[in-house]
């Protein structure tokens, strides 16, 4: 049993931060974790209730319309309530060991960054902090002795099996990617596909942008570039390979030909609690991988024509600076169209493409500001597009 550890969860009514609460709640409860703050977007039932559950000292709310029903719903607690992005923000300034950045989107950023400036280290579900501002949060992470402990399960899996002390020996990366529900679709048949389709993924259980972004792989593509943040390997070493029944979760290459990989069954709970106890190894309530039942596992190359996110990705990398942040908010935007039907699965990667066009000089983004700043105007940009292109 490690030391009761003080954590707040941002995101918790969202599939990463209900995970959380359950490897929680399987490993100690309250006498290992002591929940300070819960923080949703809009479900005030759920957060209040999990903050009841848990005795947390503050629940949060995105939504300031909710504000009122979160109060209703903690009556009668001593647990204080707020409401809209400043709070967050300020909610992710009270320093704590742990802080578990799950909230979906770009705007998962500004409270991960708070939070890094109080000196929490970070459990980082949210991919787009390091997407849009890796060099800005790496820094701060630096200049406040923070460490980012990755629960991405690729990035959790590097992060298991990479031996710092041999960085010099390491040669490749190895993502797998599972291919999502349309990996055997051809382009013809991937012109009609439909939101519901798109948002049902084959192995993993997870919200809906993820599970939409795995589909067209803008996941893969954003790992791609989360990965090139949190580990030391150029990012022309960073390899893609497609492996359907996720249970290599990724692997590390090594100068002796050694590779490394790290297994499981494909549940979050196993990399959240990696996260959670680190540098111990606590309980998951996850079934375990049995390999004589396991018929197989497979491999094959990307297909960057049917997935041009792939290319996308790899392309805004290269060009570095604001390109990385510009590609998710247009792909926030053109994710949204779809699943509103304005326009067609094949179209986001369209739009997104056509918004990465004007962010191809590579100046590295030193300011949060300017980071800001390159999100609404991809944002707009990725806008107009939609409605040119809207059927
Ligand atoms: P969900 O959609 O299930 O949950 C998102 C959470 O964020 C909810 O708590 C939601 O609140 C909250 N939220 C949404 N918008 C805002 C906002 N503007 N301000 C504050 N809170 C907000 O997403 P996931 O749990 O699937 O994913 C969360 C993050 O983790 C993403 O960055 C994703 O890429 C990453 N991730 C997820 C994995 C998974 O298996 N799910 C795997 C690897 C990474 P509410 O529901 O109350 O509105
Ligand atoms: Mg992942």
């Amino acid at each position: 049993m490690v030391d009761r550890r003080s954590v707040s969860i941002f995101g918790s009514t969202g599939s990463i931060g209900r995970s959380t609460l359950d490897v929680i709640a399987s490993h100690g409860g309250r006498d290992a974790y002591d929940v300070r703050v819960v923080a949703g977007g809009a479900n005030a039932t759920l957060l209040a209730e999990q903050a009841r559950a848990v005795d947390a000292d503050m629940a949060v709310i995105q939504d300031e319309s909710k504000l009122p029903d979160l109060r209703a719903a903690l009556a009668g607690t001593d647990i204080d309530t707020a409401a809209g992005d400043a709070a967050l923000v300020d909610a992710a300034s009270q320093r704590v060991d742990l802080c578990v950045s799950a909230i979906a989107g770009a705007a998962g950023l500004y409270p991960t960054l708070a939070a890094i400036r109080a000196g929490s280290h970070i459990a980082l579900a949210n991919k787009e902090s390091m997407v849009c501002a890796g060099d800005l949060v790496r820094s701060e992470a630096a200049r406040m002795g923070v460490r980012i402990l990755p629960v991405d399960s690729e990035h959790n899996a590097i992060f298991q099996v990479l031996e710092a002390h041999h960085a010099a020996a390491i040669e490749r990366i190895i993502l797998t990617a599972s291919g999502g529900p349309f990996r055997d679709y051809t382009l013809e048949q991937m012109r009609a596909v439909t939101p519901e389709e798109a948002i049902a993924h084959p192995n993993w259980s997870m919200g809906v942008a993820i599970s939409l972004d795995s589909a067209t792989m803008f996941n893969k593509g954003l790992e791609l570039i989360e990965a090139d943040q949190l580990f030391p390997v150029a990012h022309d070493h960073i390899e893609i390979l497609v492996h359907p029944q996720s249970i290599i979760h990724s692997m590390v290459g090594y100068a002796d030909g050694s590779i490394l990989a790290q297994l499981g069954t494909p549940d979050m709970r196993t990399p959240i609690a990696y996260a959670l106890g680190w540098p111990a190894r606590v309980t998951a309530p996850v079934e375990r991988l049995d390999f004589a039942s396991l018929a197989r596992i497979d491999f094959e190359a990307p297909d960057e024509t049917r997935f041009p996110a792939l290319r996308i990705a790899r392309e805004a990398l290269q060009a570095g600076g604001l390109a990385p942040c510009a590609m998710n908010a247009a792909k926030e935007i053109a994710a949204e169209a779809f699943l509103n039907r304005d326009i067609t699965f094949l179209e986001i990667a369209s739009v997104v493409e056509h918004v990465l066009e004007g962010f191809a000089n590579g100046a590295a983004a030193a300011s949060l500001d300017e980071v800001v700043a390159a999100d609404s105007e991809a944002r707009r940009l990725a806008g107009l597009a939609v409605q040119t292109r809207a059927v």
